[in-house]
């Protein structure tokens, strides 16, 4: 197989400046009791953490192919990927991929079992893709992707493709569908971001 794609999602700027709650000008330090610096506002006294965001996405087959959308947004503007995005509250990780797919691909999946958890603590993310199945050829890709297309497992542009944890589930696709066996993945990604 080929190499990686070269990155994965972009951290959010993550130190806001000014208090949520009153509006007063952050502090950047360690509050009592806790190890950490944190954003402290001295008028009312909240903490604004920030913690890992999870990113959900699906590995889409139908029949001997896999679903791929090429992105219409930056980053990794024209490259392709598999339907993913991040969270929303009030959803589970489920729900969201299935969202995304909807989103991204408008394709019909039967959602399978979750296959790959990576870790990506330098972009400050976690990812979970689940396997699915593709219930119809039809595809209406959203206005996040160029187009959506169905890839045989020799025919997927692996230096097309946008992030490396698309790029490293899929590789563990092709390697699992050898033996037809589809074990869950969980792994990390630490490198810093290449390009
Ligand atoms: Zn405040």
């Amino acid at each position: 197989m080929t190499s990686p794609a070269p990155t994965f999602y972009f951290p959010a700027p993550r130190t806001q400046t000014y208090c949520s709650v009153c509006g007063t000008a952050l502090t950047r330090r360690v509050p009592p009791e806790d190890n950490r610096m944190r954003d402290v506002c001295d008028q009312c006294g909240a903490i604004h953490y920030q913690n890992p965001r999870n990113v959900v996405g699906v590995v889409p087959i139908y029949g001997d192919r896999v679903l791929l959308c090429r992105r219409a947004i930056e980053p990794r503007y024209g490259k392709w990927t598999l339907p993913a995005g991040f969270m929303e509250l009030g959803e589970t990780t489920a729900q969201g991929a299935m969202r995304e797919t909807q989103e991204e691909a408008g394709a019909q999946i039967e959602l399978g079992k979750l296959y790959t958890i990576i870790d990506v603590p330098q972009a400050e993310q976690v990812h979970f893709f689940y396997l699915a199945k593709v219930t119809s050829s039809a595809l209406y890709p959203g206005p996040e992707s160029l187009e959506a297309a169905f890839f045989r497992l020799e025919d997927i542009p692996w230096n097309e493709l946008s992030f490396r944890t698309v790029s490293s589930t899929l590789r563990h696709y092709v390697e699992d569908a050898q033996s037809g066996v589809f074990p869950i993945h969980h792994y990390d990604l630490p490198e810093p971001d290449s390009q």
